[in-house]
């Protein structure tokens, strides 16, 4: 037979007069810990759909689905697959899209689909080319952060035009025939049809 060691032997006695270490959950109450990292919780007011938090995920738990016919974007995340890293919290752009809750922790579910959540966003298409340049709320969060900055490249006169419809003052967008001209810079350009205008200007 095999008699325990002194320092087991030490360790187990211990144990009978310390607390538990683990909580009794479902059965008794669980108090996350300074620090605990759950369910990351979306601000819609403050996402911009971006693909930023996408890119970071380790375990491609986030997703982005762009659909040029309807002109929408669909983030879907899925907590199912998610490993609660932070990485999406920490590289989020606006700095408060995306936090990790410290209260929220159950996510037990009998349906995988009872923890995925999609979001939707306007996408910035390309006038001429019909490329995907970003989302819409994307484009403006750089216009503010930028500020009168932003008017120094060609690329903002698309807000600009944006701006000027919203105040009701009317749209400054030009039908694009033929090719590229320069009056086409008003328009909502991708970088390369930008850089199309650009270089026919220069000659
Ligand atoms: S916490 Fe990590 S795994 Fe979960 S969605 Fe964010 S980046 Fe992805
Ligand atoms: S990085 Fe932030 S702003 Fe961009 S899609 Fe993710 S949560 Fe939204």
């Amino acid at each position: 037979m095999k008699y325990p060691k002194l320092r087991e032997v030490k360790e187990a006695i211990i144990s009978l007069f310390t607390k538990p270490y683990t909580t009794k959950y479902p059965a008794g109450e669980f108090k996350p810990f300074a620090g605990f990292r759950g369910k990351p919780v979306v601000d819609e007011d403050n996402c911009v759909g971006c693909e930023t938090c996408a890119n970071v995920c380790p375990p491609n738990a986030i997703t982005n689905e762009d659909d040029k016919e309807t002109g929408i974007r669909t983030i879907t995340r899925d907590y199912g697959q998610c490993v609660f890293c932070g990485q999406c919290e920490e590289h989020c752009i606006t700095g408060k899209g995306v936090k990790l809750s410290d209260e929220i922790y159950d996510l037990a579910c009998f349906d995988r689909n009872d923890i995925v959540e999609k979001q939707e966003r306007d996408l910035l298409i390309c006038d001429n080319c019909g490329a995907i340049i970003t989302t819409k709320d994307h484009m403006r969060f750089i216009h503010e952060k930028l500020g009168p900055l932003a008017y120094s490249s060609i690329m903002n006169l698309n807000i600009l035009n944006e701006r000027l419809k919203l105040a009701g003052t009317g749209d400054t967008s030009v039908k694009i025939r033929d090719e590229l001209k320069r009056k086409d810079s008003f328009n909502v350009l991708c970088p390369n049809c930008n850089r199309q205008v650009q270089v026919k200007n220069l000659k």
